[in-house]
């Protein structure tokens, strides 16, 4: 199985390369961008990214207004939803003076289930924030994952965690690898694993049980 996802790893790398994600400048605006990102194309949080850039700061964000911050984030969609989240994620934030290098230090599973704890923070963005603003290799079972994995013809599990374990079980704990493995599968899956497939070309096509010849 460990060569079997290194296999579907190594492929997507050799064919897509370095994605070298997350884009953000910095962690805060990732993970700021990861709760806009709900529910949501990457091309709205954009918009909405360019409107909240002169307040892209711990404190700044923390003092705006909740009206004010929904407004900034419009573009995002479910403006007032999410504007309620970051700003409980500010709370939890502060909790640790907004210093990531304290959060750092922090027992990986204790730190996950804080973030769970947020209102508005699921499995989903949780990882997403572990892997990319804490430096944690996690891997991230989003809808691209799973149609991909499940197209593979491999036989994973239907929950997030029991999916995500069989994999972080049998790979290397690298945080460069689960960083490039996310990103790689997303663009995997906007390029050929579409929700119709273009499976002519495709770097697992050799390996896939549901190729379309
Ligand atoms: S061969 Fe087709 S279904 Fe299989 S991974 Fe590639 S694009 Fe997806």
């Amino acid at each position: 199985m460990k060569y079997d996802y290194q296999l579907i790893y190594n492929k997507l790398f050799e064919h897509y390369g370095p994605q070298g994600w997350w884009p953000a400048e910095t962690a805060f605006e990732m993970m700021i961008g990861s709760i806009l990102v709900q529910n949501t194309s990457w091309s709205n949080v954009d918009k909405a990214l360019i409107n909240i850039k002169p307040f892209l700061h711990p404190e700044l964000v923390a003092q705006l207004p909740i009206e004010d911050l929904a407004q900034l984030i419009r573009p995002s969609g479910f403006f007032n939803i999410k504007a309620k989240r970051i700003k409980a994620y500010m709370e939890w934030f502060k909790t640790y003076d907004y210093d990531i290098h304290k959060i750092k230090k922090v027992d990986r599973l204790q730190l996950r289930n804080e973030l769970l704890s947020i209102k508005g923070i699921g499995r989903e963005t949780a990882d997403v924030i572990l892997l990319y603003a804490f430096d944690t290799p996690i891997f991230i079972v989003d809808a691209y994952a799973k149609r991909i994995f499940y197209r593979l013809g491999k036989n994973m599990p239907e929950s997030y965690d029991a999916f995500r374990k069989q994999i972080e079980k049998v790979l290397p704990s690298d945080l460069n690898l689960y960083n490039e493995f996310h990103a790689l599968l997303v663009e995997h899956a906007k390029v050929h694993c579409k929700a119709t497939p273009i499976c002519e070309k495709c770097p697992l096509f050799e390996i896939c049980d549901r190729r379309l010849n």
